[in-house]
């Protein structure tokens, strides 16, 4: 495996990989790895003739400093792990040689699925994500990009990247992304490098979220099934409850059409619900997603 530092020396080492053969699998993430991002690894180590794996904490999509301080960061760890996972090259940048000397991020039309949701309580942040992942696509022309559904709307923003880059990039049809589902613990937490910030009881706490999801899935199945109709406010403002018992400090729960942001609007108007929610554990800033169907 493969250790890349400089823009300088990428060059060579990508042509080495790309004699390999056509396909390349792009992985990025911000390091502190766990299972989950070890199973978008293991997808494109599958899928692809070889595998990119960047690690970088992405200064321009963090809007609170002092979140971006205390992101955790563990290097000798994480090359331990994609080395045993068969990746064959890691970018791991110095922020001035990924997002420094000249380069002057793009401003990217994002239609709106930037400033809503996640968006809304994060300005910025997910313009920080398209520019971080469009500048990683010109630097790494890859074939297969592999992201996690855990990060269900950075997902739809980097798909549309992806079509606003579609035919200009390197790799001319530009990457199939691919979304890959999330992976939890065995009580039904996402694993989130955000978890180590967790102590034993904030953990606790946090698998409340799975808690809630389950409940939720179960309060709406009958009507999903028989396609009647429900009080969707009702529903939410019970699930809100429910977290803010479990001990967590909600900033959204909302329910969107499975596929887009839109507002899902019941059983009637089609399409699967899926939840998002955000909120605080703590000093510590939590998401995730799940489908609500069977
Ligand atoms: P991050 O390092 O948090 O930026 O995540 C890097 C990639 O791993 C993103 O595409 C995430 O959506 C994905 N990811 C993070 N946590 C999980 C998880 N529990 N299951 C699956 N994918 C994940």
């Amino acid at each position: 495996m493969e250790i890349v530092r400089t823009v300088d020396r990428l060059g060579p080492a990508l042509e080495a990989l790309q004699r390999r053969g056509p396909s390349l699998g792009l992985v990025p993430t911000m390091g502190a790895l766990h299972a989950g991002h070890g199973a978008l690894m293991q997808r494109a180590v599958l899928d692809c003739d070889a595998v990119v794996c960047s690690v970088f904490v992405n200064p321009l999509q963090f809007n609170r400093p002092e979140d971006l301080e205390r992101y955790p960061r563990r290097e000798a760890e994480d090359l331990a792990l994609l080395e045993s996972l068969g990746v064959d090259l890691v970018w791991m940048p110095e922020v001035a040689e990924m997002v420094g000397n000249g380069w002057e991020p793009p401003i990217y039309d994002l239609a709106g699925l930037d400033t809503v949701l996640e968006g809304a309580w994060r300005p910025g942040h997910f313009m920080g994500v398209a520019q971080v992942v469009g500048r990683l696509l010109d630097l790494l022309p890859c074939s297969d990009l592999y992201m996690g559904l855990k990060d269900y709307q950075q997902c739809l923003v980097v798909e549309r990247l992806l079509a606003l880059r579609s035919g200009q990039g390197p790799v001319l049809d530009g990457p199939v992304l691919h979304r890959i589902p999330t992976v939890r613990d065995a009580e039904g937490l996402a694993l989130s490098s955000r978890n180590l910030l967790l102590s034993e009881e904030e953990l606790g706490k946090a698998r409340g979220i799975a808690r809630t999801w389950r409940w939720m899935k179960e309060a709406l199945a009958p009507s999903l099934a028989a396609g009647s109709p429900l009080d969707l406010a009702s529903l939410v403002e019970e699930g809100l409850h429910r977290l803010e018992q479990e001990g967590l400090r909600p900033e959204y729960l909302s329910l969107v059409r499975d596929g887009t942001l839109a507002p899902w609007a019941g059983p009637a108007a089609g399409g699967l619900p899926r939840a998002l929610f955000a909120g605080w554990l703590g000093t510590v800033r939590l998401i995730d997603n799940e489908l609500l169907a069977p």
